[in-house]
């Protein structure tokens, strides 16, 4: 009897768990509809993303711009009724550009323009510009084996093309940006005057891309600029048949002293546990070209809008749900830094912090870098999203913001994965623009985030 009694019991048992287990599931799909639908039909993200664009085009860390955008997400914030809106202060470097910079190239009796940015951190070249001779390597490693007398008094040209075959064009990107961050002092070292790159970007155009260098303590400081892709094959062109043709490079910016920034953050709080949090964001600051649409106001303002889509959605969330508008990400990450250093003095007790930094773009997977246990259960999630969006979730890094709160305190981070075709068409140049976005595009990334916190509000990692 007692055996039969349990049997039934158990079989009766199981078939409750399995009903609630379909009942969540079925919860978690209309709901996760529900966000959808919402920001394709409803989604303020594209909205916002114009508005900061359109406002605070140059954001670079220090500047004017980034200062107003603080305000001005810290508003918006507040206007959505998040709980709980605050600054974090944090000093961050401040490099202007000043002058438009000046590149041109002199071939028998005339003179060729070329267009450049110089890269972020670059020191300038002396007022009167400065005019060399150009000697042409196609890599950091073709330098190391020239001899200094080569080098000594000449302007270096990396002309390494972008790494086009790699389908993930961040593979790419990782593959060729070296040049841009260590080609200045490996020239310098030799005794180069100053340093040009082929722009590290995949579109067919002359838009330069700059971003950040960096100066070895044990090498002079010299300028380093960045040449559109049509400016990069003329110079190379015109070297080819003159290899003394002389360039000319005009580039005054400079570095003043660190100033007195913020990461905004705005939560809204858990109702089962309110200590526990869930973070999403990106970077505020942008390069002070083009409007930083894609790097990375699409990522900042996805994180609120990710949030109040829950909120309008009347969701009460069981952890408390933070977005994060890191600054200083482009040239020293000292917003990130802040913030880990913050969360371990605080003891703040984060689940996962979830970066979006790769473009506005269509939705097409999360990586994660965290436990195993915990990618094979978030895979289990992948039928939730619907067809063409997220279709993988896979180990993988997080970003660059929240890489220090991973490296301070152990805690799980996840990168959100758009397609990344015509990232680099973009990343670090001035086309960099609003109209580069598309509406649906954006939204659908909003949409992917909160419903990834959505779900791991409910069900955990
Ligand atoms: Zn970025």
């Amino acid at each position: 009897m007692a055996s039969k009694f349990m049997k039934i019991f158990v079989i009766g048992f199981t078939l409750s768990i399995a009903t609630a287990f379909a009942q969540d599931n079925k919860n978690h799909s209309e709901f996760i509809d529900g966000v959808y639908k919402k920001c394709l039909t409803e989604g303020t993200t594209y909205q916002l993303l114009g508005e900061l664009c359109e406002k605070f085009p140059n954001r670079l860390s220090g500047s004017p711009g980034a200062e107003k955008a603080i305000a001005w997400t810290k508003e918006v914030m507040q206007k959505y009724e998040f709980d709980n809106v605050f600054l974090q202060e944090v000093m961050v470097p401040h490099w202007v550009r000043g002058e438009k910079e000046q590149a041109s190239i002199a071939t028998g009796s005339s003179k060729i323009d070329l267009a450049i940015l110089a890269l972020g951190r670059s020191v300038a070249t002396p007022a009167e510009g400065l005019t060399a001779e150009v000697i042409v390597v196609k890599s950091l490693e073709e330098i190391e084996n020239l001899a200094p007398d080569k080098v000594a008094g000449k302007i270096v040209f990396y002309d390494e093309p972008f790494a086009q075959e790699f389908a993930n064009t961040f593979r790419g990107y990782g593959a060729s940006v070296q040049k841009r961050v260590a080609g200045a002092s490996r020239a310098a070292k030799l005794g180069a005057v100053a340093v040009v790159i082929r722009s590290v970007g995949t579109g067919d155009d002359d838009f330069p891309h700059t971003g950040s260098l960096r100066y070895d303590e044990d090498a002079p400081q010299i300028p380093a600029a960045a040449l559109g892709a049509h400016s990069a094959d003329k110079l190379a062109k015109i070297l080819q048949k003159n290899p003394k043709a002389k360039l000319f490079l005009k580039m005054n910016c400079q570095t003043l002293p660190d100033v007195l920034s913020y990461n905004v953050i705005g939560e809204i709080k858990g109702s089962e546990n309110p200590e526990a949090i869930i973070a999403v964001g990106g970077h505020l600051d942008a390069w002070d070209t083009g409007q930083g649409a894609h790097d990375d106001g699409a990522g900042v303002m996805q994180s609120i809008a990710a949030l109040q889509t829950l909120k309008s959605l009347s969701y009460k969330p069981k952890h408390t749900l933070r977005a994060v508008m890191f600054i200083n990400e482009e040239n020293g990450l000292r917003g990130g830094l802040k913030y880990a250093d913050l969360a371990v003095e605080n003891n703040e007790k984060h689940i996962i912090a979830i970066e979006s930094d790769a473009g506005g773009f269509t939705p097409r997977a999360f990586s994660f870098k965290g436990a195993d246990s915990s990618v094979a259960k978030m895979q289990n999630w992948i039928a939730y999203f619907p067809n063409n969006t997220i279709d993988a979730i896979r180990a993988g890094h997080g970003g660059a913001d929240i890489g220090p709160l991973n490296k301070a305190d152990g805690t799980p981070v996840a990168g959100f994965i758009p397609d990344g075709q015509r990232y680099f068409d973009f990343h670090h140049s001035p086309a960099d623009v609003f109209s580069a976005i598309n509406k649906r595009e954006l939204e659908l990334g909003t949409a992917s985030l909160a419903s990834f916190i959505y779900l791991i509000d409910q069900e955990g990692l």
